[in-house]
């Protein structure tokens, strides 16, 4: 069995600032992740409001802070975590057991779809959800994307400089995200918000996706569906309190499970922002750094 003192759960930003923190106290920490490093970061077209950088990419952002991350040895396991035992302080990973004091939860969260029949068949086929990574693919198409809040906004944004014709459809009719992402979108001449509309169905020709039928009949062409609807947290392993799937911290980071802490967008909270995340996984640190 390998040791560590903590495992941190997730290395987007929030599980990054946590184990920079730790190494830099002395104390042996372990990085396990699933997918790629940086999370949603990944998935960001354009970050504005990090401090320190007046515009980046997300992929750029995340590989500066696995950089980072590289300057102290942090180790990193990609791999999927099958099974926590929480009463002994074991976590299985395949046949392999670590064990450890601390563990964290920065997991994250994943994003939601629309649940319509079919879906799933069409997810990484004609409905994306993340522009930065499927944009190119639909140079000089039409595309639609879903949802009202920033994400929406962002990614509208985005594929508006490669698509022909970017199709916005809300269900409301003021769109929730940032006034200053909003005011960018309006001065776009390609992008078309449909207000108070909902996707009732995906449209299908030749095995392909080409377009959504919206409530009121109405049939919107396009070559790719990004949604950009919410998110749903990553919190299936904590075995512990929850509101709405998130996992319940208190001003510490402790959840409701002793020795194990939650940090980032897996948690419940206020403000889902990288700022927000990265000072989170540091709040974090410092309790187990105390703890120790
Ligand atoms: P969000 O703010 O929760 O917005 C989700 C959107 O999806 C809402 O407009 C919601 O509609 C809509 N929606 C939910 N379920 C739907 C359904 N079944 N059918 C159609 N529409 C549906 O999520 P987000 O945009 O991903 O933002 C998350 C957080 O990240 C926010 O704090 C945001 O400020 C931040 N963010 C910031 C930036 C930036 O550049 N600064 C970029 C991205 C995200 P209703 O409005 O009707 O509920």
């Amino acid at each position: 069995m390998v040791e560590y003192n903590t495992i941190i759960l997730g290395a987007g930003i929030s599980g990054i600032s946590c184990a920079i923190y730790l190494k830099r106290a002395g104390i042996s920490v372990l990085v396990i992740e699933n997918h790629v490093p940086g999370g949603q970061l990944n998935k960001a077209s354009v970050i504005e409001n990090y401090p320190g950088y007046s515009s980046i990419s997300g992929p750029d952002l995340a590989n500066h802070m696995m950089e980072q991350a590289s300057c102290y040895d942090i180790p990193f396991l990609y791999d999927e975590v099958t099974e926590i035992d929480f009463e002994n302080k074991i976590l299985k990973v395949g046949s392999e057991e670590y064990s450890y004091q601390y563990l964290v939860f920065s997991t994250g969260r994943r994003e939601r779809a629309l649940g319509l029949k079919g879906e799933e068949k069409w997810i990484g086929r004609g409905i994306s959800f993340c522009a930065t990574c499927d944009g190119a693919l639909y140079k000089d198409q039409d595309v639609v994307v879903v949802g009202g809040g920033s994400s929406a906004v962002s990614e509208a944004i985005y594929l508006s400089k490669l698509c022909r014709k970017v199709y916005l459809i809300y269900r409301k009719d003021d769109l929730r995200a940032e006034e200053i992402l909003k005011e960018q979108l309006f001065m776009i001449p390609n992008v078309e918000v449909i207000y108070h509309a909902v996707v009732s169905d995906y449209m299908v020709e030749d095995d392909k996706i080409c377009g959504v039928c919206l409530n009121d009949h109405q049939q919107i062409d396009a070559s790719c569906i990004f949604l950009a609807v919410g998110h749903l947290p990553n919190s299936e392993l904590f075995d512990g309190k929850k509101n709405c799937g998130y996992i319940v911290v208190n001003s510490k980071g402790e959840t409701s499970r002793k020795d194990v802490y939650a940090c980032g967008d897996v948690t419940y909270k206020q403000v889902y922002q990288l700022v927000t995340a990265s000072s989170e996984g540091v709040i974090v640190a410092t309790s187990i750094i105390q703890n120790n």
